[in-house]
């Protein structure tokens, strides 16, 4: 800032630095992965038995944290999606992903972002249309306006979510999202534009089911 260098530590980081001093860092370096050296906390929510946060070695598989540390989704269901790393630019996961190692690079390689590592977790009986426009209807509240992609977009993508809650989608409102998603992305001043899109361009990929779904119902099939 300021034409000045600056460094930005958060909270995590600094837990870690008393650690570090006290053992050494090749200690530290003894966690995790090669990579991503180290421990991360990571938060559980959404359909788990136990939410909360967890401090794990960095490539802890997703499965560890969600069936184990979390105790698995709630009252027995089973899971549909899961956040590797919270809602902002994350793609969604689907059970297939339980085995992905938690580091940077493994996340990424799974087609994701390990992101801040807030792992909200989806039980089977969520409607993923309604999911991502809940999300969305966020980003389109905290978009200040400055950029016509973001402000336009978010405002577009929630608006076309609805009509597929009210049953007023259609196959080509899928084609058209993605496309005002792919016009916020890299148009945007700040990281919340870009951040904005996941919700609709992974539930549309993973989902697509279920957008077609609320449109041969006339509305969302599910009760939550
Ligand atoms: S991308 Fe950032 S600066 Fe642009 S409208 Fe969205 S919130 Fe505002």
């Amino acid at each position: 800032m300021f034409a000045k260098p600056t460094v930005v530590n958060n909270v995590e980081t600094f837990a870690c630095v008393p650690h570090i001093l006290t053992n050494g860092a090749d200690w530290f370096k003894g966690f995790g992965t090669e990579k991503s050296p180290g421990t991360k906390m990571f938060c559980l929510s959404g359909d788990v038995e136990r939410p909360g946060n967890y401090e794990v070695p960095f490539g802890t598989p997703a499965r560890d944290l969600i069936e184990g540390f979390a105790g698995g989704v709630k009252d027995g269901k089973k899971l549909k999606a899961f956040t590797p790393g919270g809602a902002s630019s994350t793609q969604f996961f689907g059970p297939d992903k339980l085995d992905t190692n938690m580091d940077w690079e493994s996340v990424t390689a799974a087609g994701s972002l390990l992101g801040t590592g807030a792992i909200i977790v989806f039980a089977d009986d969520v409607c993923m249309v309604r999911a991502a426009l809940r999300y969305t209807r966020f980003y389109a509240h905290e978009s200040c306006g400055k950029c016509t992609p973001c402000r336009e977009g978010t405002y577009w993508m929630v608006n076309t979510l609805e009509r597929f809650e009210n049953g007023q989608g259609r196959e080509e409102d899928i084609v058209i999202m993605n496309d005002v998603a792919g016009n916020i992305i890299g148009r945007s001043f700040c990281a919340l534009g870009d951040f904005s899109i996941a919700p609709v361009t992974s539930t549309t990929k993973l989902f697509a089911d279920e957008y077609r779904q609320h449109i041969a119902k006339g509305g969302c099939p599910f009760d939550r």
